[in-house]
């Protein structure tokens, strides 16, 4: 179902040796450049997009069954809703639903706070089969979907926790220019009493005071840069307590649509609505939000499909 898999394109784990904190780190390119290569976005919109696609990795190569996880905003700005899911082992896609002009005219980079408005941030954890599902909804924070997601560890799992995401459209060596984008989490397990080593916790707090002090000198390049790699970062901030890196697990894009489930949709429509969406051709056509893959279906098959199933 996932394209080509690079070596661009990974999450991995970390563990500080000494300390409760363990974190993630997640590099996109190709995946990056896919997604929003089939989107055609204004760019302040793709680098949102990205940020949001980084987050659902980061939140997401955690999973411990096979299931899917998925980020949802929903906001009263320019950009209404935006979407990225992950899908065990590391499959991701994303979308936006925005206001081109209203986006346009907030010139050329406006905080996240003017772009999304106010509204929530919802995170769904979906095992499948007939596990139930699990959704925390925090209010969107005006310095970005990182901050959200702070917010949501905090309130719905009461672990500390530090993100950061970051996108970029860069230029590299003799190369087309691609979107590139990264992103670092730790979180603080000795606040759930973990399993890793014994601390008082007055050693426990001190440790997360320092990992964060670290966490904060991290800048949007060391995280877009595809020269910088995760192992030369994880060094940098934290070779002094001893640092160690897992191995990376692939990340790829993919998308889940197919003719059916398009035909499932459309057939929950009237009647009338359907005749609405027949175009001068006599075909209905249905696109993909998240791959941009275009559907066609003549009104009779759906007809059909709509009376199979009462
Ligand atoms: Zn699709």
């Amino acid at each position: 179902m996932g394209d080509v898999v690079t070596d661009g394109d990974f999450a991995q784990s970390f563990q500080i040796e000494g300390m409760n904190v363990r974190g993630r780190v997640v590099h996109l390119t190709s995946v990056a450049d896919r997604v929003l290569g089939a989107h055609n976005y204004p760019d302040i919109v793709s680098g949102v997009v990205a940020e949001a696609l980084t987050l659902a990795a980061l939140l997401g190569a955690s999973l411990k069954f096979n299931g899917m996880l998925t980020l949802q905003t929903r906001s009263d700005g320019p950009v209404r809703m935006i979407v990225a899911d992950y899908m065990t082992p590391g499959v991701l896609r994303a979308c936006a639903t925005f206001d081109r002009e209203a986006v346009e005219g907030l010139g050329p980079s406006p905080s996240f706070g003017a772009l999304a408005g106010a509204g929530s941030l919802a995170i769904t954890i979906d095992p499948g089969e007939d596990m139930e599902r699990y959704q925390g909804i925090v209010p969107l924070d005006d310095r970005g979907l990182a901050h959200s997601a702070v917010s949501y560890f905090e309130r719905s799992e009461q672990i500390p926790t530090a993100i950061k995401v970051a996108a970029a459209m860069l230029h590299t060596k003799g190369g087309q220019p691609g979107w590139r984008a990264g992103g670092i989490m730790i979180q603080n397990l000795a606040a759930l009493g973990g399993n890793a080593p014994v601390m008082a916790s007055g050693d426990a707090e001190e440790a997360w005071t320092r990992a964060s002090i670290l966490f904060a000198t991290i800048d949007q390049l060391e995280l877009v840069d595809p020269q910088v790699e995760s192992e030369r970062l994880l060094y940098r901030l934290y070779h002094e307590d001893g640092v160690r890196a897992f191995a990376h697990q692939p990340l790829s894009f993919g998308c889940r649509c197919s003719a059916e489930r398009v035909v499932r949709v459309l057939s929950s429509y009237s009647r009338d609505e359907l005749s609405d969406l027949v175009e001068a051709d006599g075909l209905i056509r249905a696109t993909c939000e998240f791959c941009s893959a275009s559907y066609r279906f003549k009104p009779g098959e759906l007809a059909e499909t709509q009376f199979a199933r009462t």
